[in-house]
């Protein structure tokens, strides 16, 4: 089955995307996580988005798509299928979307919008942290480490923050949300692609709201 988690940042789509992957087996094609590797590595598209990520601004659709072209090409998890969080994110990654998966056989099963205020985002964004070893996510509210400043699955004490998780990119993410992805919302409904869920509620309760949307698919 494949699969589009689509909504703000902050929506939880990264965490409930790393549920499924857990319990089905999926594989997450996560873009942001891409481009933030290649960031990290210091690759020459990873230099060339770097400010425009920060900043909170879309990297151009030509750089993810041909990202998202290359994980389809390599025929990775075409068992329990793919997982598109954060992508696509504009009308023209969506159609170019549509044409990537036919071109390996595949096809789209469904879209989980997750909706979320602008104020629970605020407050979710600028409050999350991971561990630098293992990559578990925490937040200073909602989930701190069990032990202060030790992570409860690798024991870990080098904490991060998301160079974009601050008020300013969050605003420009946000409008950038409004203006060029929430079209997408009218898009997959108008193909009867859409379930919409409440993503308000605890991780769980999420998790089980995607559950049902699932099995309407599967
Ligand atoms: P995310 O981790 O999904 O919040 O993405 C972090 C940042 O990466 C975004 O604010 C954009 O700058 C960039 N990005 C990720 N996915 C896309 C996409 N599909 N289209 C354009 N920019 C993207």
């Amino acid at each position: 089955m494949n699969i589009i988690l689509l909504g703000p940042p902050g929506a939880g789509k990264g965490t409930q995307a790393g549920f499924l992957v857990a319990e089905r087996g999926m594989v997450q094609l996560s873009t942001g996580d891409m481009l933030r590797a290649a960031k990290t590595s210091g690759t020459e598209m990873g230099k060339k988005v770097a400010a425009v990520m920060d900043r909170g601004e879309l990297v151009t659709d030509e750089i993810v798509i041909g990202l998202i072209e290359e994980q389809l090409a390599g025929g990775e998890g075409s068992g329990s299928g793919f997982i598109f969080d954060g992508f696509p994110r504009t009308l023209a990654q969506a159609d170019a979307l549509a044409v990537l998966l036919e071109k390996v056989g595949q096809k789209l099963d469904t879209v989980i919008e997750m909706r979320v205020d602008d104020s629970a985002l605020v407050k979710r964004i600028t409050g999350r942290f991971t561990c630098g070893g293992c990559g578990t996510g925490y937040h200073e509210e909602f989930k701190k480490p069990v032990k202060d400043g030790v992570c409860d699955k690798c024991g870990g004490s080098d904490f991060k923050k998301r160079a974009d998780d601050n008020e300013e990119s969050l605003k420009t993410r946000l409008m950038a949300y409004y203006k060029e992805t929430s079209p997408l919302i009218g898009y997959y409904y108008a193909k009867d692609q859409l379930q919409s869920i409440d993503g308000l509620g605890t991780m769980e309760a999420v998790a089980s709201d995607i559950t049902k949307a699932l099995s309407k698919v599967s």
